[in-house]
């Protein structure tokens, strides 16, 4: 049956932009609608990890990003090393750094040059799955029906895409609040993440440079331990929480906000199994990660390259939707089980808590001499202050299981004794010499 486009892309972020770019640069006919009519600062991902890195670079964006407003960043920075990611992952990349209104706007304009359509501000009020979809969109107070082959999902973690495709939504309990703020210019290097945990307080600092001498800072913690920090009023309290954790006073003493302060839960909420009946979930809408472990913009760009693919591959795209649904629900899993091992090992509280802890850390520092991960496309959660390999392998160990994530991930750890400690010779801060 003949339809309005082959694709509505519900939500113009980094999901929908650049899956929306992705496919019209093959021929397809897209229409992005977005909301917003300008992009703010929402307090949202600004540092994409060496794997996500390397899905933007197999999309065609890693380049164009860096042109227009990101950055590369070399150094992963703890109390303990500076670890040099270009030398140390598999895909040989930094982190993307970047400030994501600027972000999302370039994805945009590239889309709009791969002749995707974009409304702007036009706001998706309902879809109803079906063969075809039908999309109802508001624009100017008026409304309108359209229909497209396939209705993409990318809503973001508040998603009503989930709801109107009638998909479940699963929650993992309550554990943890981020709360973030945009500093200027702070005494810190531009190509170092800088990065403390205090497993003890069940606290972690982490502040990331995303150009032009602006700095995103986030503290992550037990969201029964305190009230969420935001608005100017919790200021002074986010600073001394910081400093507390191991942040270096100097870093932050003339620290001056450029953005608000704000804070959020940190559950992964997600759907299984994201394709029903010509709807599409990707980004957020189909799985959104929690922020504390900083991997959701690597996820979203997994799944737009994993849908771009499996359209580009299938005449039939119920089929392709099938297939990207069903590595979704792989990948995404694995994921999920390494951050519920991080949640546990570094927030959790109790005995039983402490005692891993007090049988994890010496364990850790023992096999800190190097292991390597060989995978072109394996997730490295960042939040360790060893190698990735060396610590998931470890904690895999301490949770008594088979280390299956390796395969689910598509994963090859080996003892790689050429590799050093990965510390470099590279002083903390600016100030320290
Ligand atoms: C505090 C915080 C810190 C984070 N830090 C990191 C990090 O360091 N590293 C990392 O990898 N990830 C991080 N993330 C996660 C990352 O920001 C998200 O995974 C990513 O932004 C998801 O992109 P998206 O395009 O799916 O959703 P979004 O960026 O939310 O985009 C959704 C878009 O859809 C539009 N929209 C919504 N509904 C409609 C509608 N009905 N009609 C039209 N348009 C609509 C919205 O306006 C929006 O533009 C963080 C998240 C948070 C909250």
């Amino acid at each position: 049956m003949p339809t309005d486009y082959d694709v509505v892309v519900v939500g113009g972020g980094l999901a929908g932009a650049s899956l929306g770019a992705a496919l019209a640069r093959t021929g397809i006919r897209v229409l992005i609608v977005e909301r917003e009519a300008q992009f703010r600062d929402r307090v949202r991902g600004e540092a994409l990890q060496p794997w996500g890195a390397a899905e933007a670079r197999e999309l065609g964006f890693y380049r164009p990003l860096i042109e227009a407003c990101a950055q590369e960043t070399r150094w992963w920075t703890t109390p303990e090393e500076n670890r040099d990611l270009i030398e140390t992952t598999p895909s040989r990349l930094g982190f993307l750094n970047f400030y994501h209104p600027e972000m999302q706007q370039h994805l945009l304009d590239q889309a709009v040059q791969a002749d995707v359509e974009l409304r702007r501000p036009t706001e998706v009020v309902t879809v109803i799955p079906g063969n075809p979809p039908t999309i109802k969109l508001r624009e100017n107070g008026s409304e309108q029906q359209i229909t497209a082959r396939l209705v993409v999902g990318a809503d973001g973690r508040n998603s009503k895409m989930r709801g109107w495709g009638g998909f479940r939504v699963s929650r993992d309990p309550q554990c943890l609040t981020i709360s973030g703020i945009l500093y200027g210019d702070l005494p810190l290097p531009e190509d170092a993440i800088q990065f403390v945990l205090d497993p003890g307080a069940q606290r972690l600092s982490i502040i990331i440079p995303i150009g032009g001498n602006r700095f995103r800072a986030y503290l992550c913690f037990r969201h029964d331990s305190r009230a969420p920090l935001t608005g100017t009023k919790d200021h002074s309290a986010f600073l001394d929480l910081s400093v507390a954790t191991g942040a270096a006073p100097e870093w932050l003493e003339n620290a001056q906000a450029i953005g608000p302060l704000a804070s959020f839960d940190g559950a992964d909420n997600w759907v299984d199994f994201p394709y029903r009946e010509g709807i599409v979930l990707i980004g957020d809408a189909a799985a959104a990660s929690d922020p504390s472990f900083g991997s959701g913009l690597s996820l979203t760009l997994r799944d737009v390259r994993v849908l771009r693919d499996h359209i580009l591959r299938e005449q039939d795209w119920h089929t392709a939707a099938q297939r990207y649904a069903q590595e979704h629900d792989r990948y995404y899993a694995s994921l999920h089980r390494i951050h519920t091992w991080f949640r546990d090992l570094w927030f959790g509280v109790g005995a039983e808590a402490d005692e891993m802890r007090a049988r994890a850390l010496p364990r850790i520092a023992e096999i800190r001499a190097g292991f390597r991960i060989s995978s072109p496309r394996a997730p490295m959660p960042h939040m360790m202050k060893l190698r990735g390999g060396a610590c998931l392998a470890v904690i895999s160990g301490i949770f008594g299981r088979e280390p299956a994530w390796s395969k689910d991930i598509g994963c090859d750890i080996k003892r790689d004794p050429a590799l050093g400690s990965g510390a470099a010779d590279r002083p903390r801060t600016m100030n320290s010499g």
